[in-house]
């Protein structure tokens, strides 16, 4: 480095006069460079993002003289320093240690560790208002670290005598900093901010509400205000999802002449009669397919409802009508089932069925159209599917919104039929699936039993075992699912690799296999199609097989480290056995000591409904844990709250369908800013990052 060189100070853009709210945070005081730096790893980049981040608490910092002192509770105070005395040990450890009395004529020690420069400002006759936690020790009231405050300081107070706003900061950005210029933020805040709709302005103004969230006079002003702004963010997701429907319902697609033949014969094939549940949902399909407009249509059924003929039945008409159509599935051995499936399903139906998993393709002949199974692979780029008439997607809530987009441009205005096995609770459902139709299958195949469910303790995990081989022994299957792979994973976590061969040796001489994703595919493959032959008695794996693998023979379920799955998926896990209508188990072995783990377990021994199990599990762990696998489209609310809000989230969706239905295009001056902001989550949907921030 040269020394002695004057250094040029960086350059910087000057701030953008125009709108204060898109200002780059740095602008604002106490927030430098690095500072900046750090909130933008917490996603705030501007003063918009700034003013848009949700409290994640409030303390009440007012005066309470009245309220007696207790201890163990937060409280501000107004003290006089009577004695300070720093204290040092080791290098850079002190504390400074002073004695205090409160206007309220209480005596308080009050304590800094590690601050020896805090020397010069508290000293003997210094007037602070501090806030801190109470402590007390016989009879003698103490604060540790308080935050203070010199009772001289002019202006406006930001840090006390309010209702002060607590932020997610991560630690990255001191609280007071943040806060400070949260309050300078506000000062600029133009007096008028177009709402997504003239009457969001009757329940306040966006600024009013900003402000309330930020420094609100009570805490049921807060929460109001953030209703007020959660509402408007719900309509502008509501709008944009609603926007895109009506968009997708305008290009022209392939009308499905009805195929009454081709119908009858799939049903033939299956062997048994579809459910009532099945057949309402197919002639619901059959209606979408026979008109001129796609269809988009979300179909929820429980594990083992029968969707995969529904789907058969689907692609058969479009297929019969001379165009192609593709089912995703979310994993190999699922593509390779349903490739299975089908072929059974649609036999002797002259229907040309391809595979397509990675590179190993078997190419349909030239131009010719037909039925293609397959992953992702599928909507590759160079994949060319001719005359794309019906794309379905198996196990929906493993693709994001966006990624649905990006699939339907694949083909002309193809059909979409997308399959979900975890069921959603409404309010999600209307979030993210709003611009789908939905078709439930709520009736199972007859004759089903859920495998009855015990959670078992590690000390019962032996009598599980025996249990399983006995079953092996009478010639049932056995499914053992562990949370991680590895010897590894440390913890005292079970893994697959840990356990493998005292399974092995237990359950000799019949053959266990093992699967997982770590496996090269082919190896992976071989060991499912070995179990699902039958040829293996157990099968070791992770959750790969919590997607749709249909093995008849199963009837023990084995989890280990149940705590560590989400209901619905452990819901999904056990749909994978008992299959056929005969008895089987599901044993979940709990390692977690919580008794809310148990609790939570036992509620999926009590309820084999999915939507039953799903609410419970989305009150518990929320949304992302729920769509745990979610990779893209990711949903997130600044002000919302998908768990809480649902009637908001309802009174969003009749707003926004109001509000197209009265201006379809939002091309009233009145929707500017609704139909900007529904424009650019449009947008994020179709480059996959749908995120409403
Ligand atoms: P999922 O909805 O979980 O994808 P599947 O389509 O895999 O369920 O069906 C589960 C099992 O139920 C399959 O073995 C299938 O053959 C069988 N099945 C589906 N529909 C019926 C029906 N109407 N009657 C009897 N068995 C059925
Ligand atoms: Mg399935």
């Amino acid at each position: 480095m040269k020394t002695g060189a004057k250094r040029r100070k960086p350059y910087r853009l000057p701030p953008d006069a125009g709108d204060p709210l898109a200002r780059a945070v740095d602008d604002l005081p106490g927030i430098g460079a690095v500072r900046a730096r750090r909130l933008r790893s917490l996603g705030t980049v501007t003063v918009r993002d700034m003013l848009l981040t949700r409290p994640r608490r409030y303390e009440d910092r007012r005066e309470r003289r009245a309220d007696p002192w207790v201890a163990g509770e937060s409280r501000p105070a107004r003290v006089v320093i009577q004695s300070a005395k720093l204290k040092r040990w080791g290098w850079r450890r002190c504390v400074l240690e002073t004695e205090a009395t409160a206007v309220g004529g209480e005596c308080i020690r009050l304590r800094w560790f590690h601050m020896p420069y805090l020397a010069q400002r508290i000293a003997p006759g210094a007037r602070l208002w501090v806030f801190g936690k109470l402590k007390s020790a016989d009879g003698a009231w103490s604060m540790d670290n308080p935050e203070f405050e010199a009772e001289d300081d002019d202006g406006e107070p930001i840090h006390r005598d309010r209702i002060v706003p607590v932020y997610p900061l991560a630690g990255q950005v001191p609280q007071r900093v943040y806060r400070s210029a949260v309050g300078t933020a506000l000062s600029t805040l133009p007096a008028h901010v177009a709402p997504a709709d003239p009457c969001i302005d009757s329940l306040g103004t966006w600024p009013w509400a900003i402000r309330a969230l930020h420094f609100p006079q009570t805490l049921s002003e807060a929460e109001y205000a953030r209703r007020r702004l959660a509402l408007e963010e719900f309509l502008e997701w509501q709008t944009a999802m609603t926007l895109r429907r009506a968009e997708a319902n305008r290009a022209p697609s392939f009308p499905v002449p009805p195929q009454p033949e081709t119908i009858s014969r799939v049903l033939a094939n299956a062997g048994f009669p579809p459910t009532g549940a099945q057949r309402r949902v197919m002639s619901e399909i059959a209606e979408d397919l026979g008109r001129n407009v796609p269809m988009n249509r979300l179909l929820q059924g429980d594990v083992g409802s029968g969707k995969t003929l529904v789907a058969a039945v689907a692609m058969a008409q479009v297929a019969a009508a001379g165009r192609s159509c593709a089912l995703m599935a979310p994993t190999a051995p699922l593509a390779r089932q349903h490739f299975h499936t089908l072929g059974q399903l649609l036999a002797r139906l002259d229907l040309p069925l391809r595979l397509l998993i990675g590179d190993e393709c078997q190419a349909p002949a030239e131009g010719r159209t037909g039925i293609w199974v397959g992953t992702h692979a599928l909507f590759q780029e160079r994949t060319q599917i001719p005359r794309l008439g019906l794309i379905v997607i198996d196990e929906q809530h493993r693709f994001g919104v966006g990624q649905r987009a990006r699939l339907r441009a694949k083909g002309d205005a193809p059909h979409l039929l997308v399959m979900s096995a975890t069921p959603i609770p409404r309010t999600l459902g209307l979030t993210l699936y709003g611009d789908l139709d939905v078709s439930v299958l709520d009736e199972s195949p007859p004759g089903r039993r859920p495998p009855q469910t015990t959670v078992c303790s590690p000390s019962r995990t032996p009598e599980a075992w025996a249990f399983a081989k006995t079953k092996a022994d009478e010639d049932k299957q056995v499914f053992a699912i562990f949370p991680a792979i590895g010897r590894g994973a440390a913890r005292g976590l079970k893994s697959l690799e840990s356990e493998a061969e005292a399974i092995r040796a237990r359950f000799h001489p019949h053959r266990v296999a093992i699967a997982h994703g770590q496996m090269p595919p082919e190896e992976r493959d071989a060991a499912m199609a070995d179990f699902a032959s039958g040829d293996a008695r157990v099968l070791l794996a992770t959750t790969l097989v919590e997607v749709g693998i249909d093995v008849p023979g199963a009837a023990v379920m084995i989890v280990e480290h149940a705590e560590r799955f989400g209901l619905a998926q452990l819901h999904q896990i056990r749909g994978r056995v008992g299959r056929r209508g005969e008895p089987s188990w599901c044993i979940l072995i709990c390692r977690g000591s919580s008794n809310a783990t148990k609790r939570r377990l036992e509620a999926l021994a009590r309820h084999d409904d999915g939507f039953k199990i799903a609410e419970i599990d989305f009150q518990a762990r929320g949304a992302g844990e729920l769509l745990g696998t979610i990779q893209s489209g990711h949903v997130s609310f600044r002000m919302g709250n998908l768990m809480t809000d649902a009637a908001l989230i309802l009174a969003a969706r009749d707003m926004a369908r109001e509000i197209l239905a009265a201006d379809p295009s939002l091309s009233s001056p009145n929707h500017a800013a609704l139909a900007g902001a529904a424009r650019t989550l449009a947008q994020r949907f179709e480059t996959g990052a749908a995120d409403p921030a």
